[in-house]
């Protein structure tokens, strides 16, 4: 079996994350995100977060496009 490289996977990749301060969504590298202990400037209030959180953020946010995406193929599978 293979062993997937995360970082490869999300080369060049842009995830957006939503500031718990002010609410502002900024895009951040998605490799950032996938060690945590980085530090992210809010560019709206300059609200610093460590990646820790937006870990998991970015997990949700991954599942829930995965959820849409199903909806959306089995829309297309009913019509
Ligand atoms: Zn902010």
């Amino acid at each position: 079996m293979n062993n997937i490289n995360f970082k490869d996977l999300f080369k060049g990749k842009n995830t957006d994350v939503t500031c718990p301060n002010c609410h502002t969504a900024f895009k951040v590298a998605a490799t950032k995100l996938l060690e945590s202990g980085h530090l992210i400037e809010c560019p709206s209030c300059g609200f610093k977060m460590v990646t820790d959180e937006s870990v998991n953020k970015s997990v949700d946010n991954v599942n829930k496009s995965i959820k849409n995406l199903q909806k959306n193929i089995d829309r297309l599978n009913k019509s």
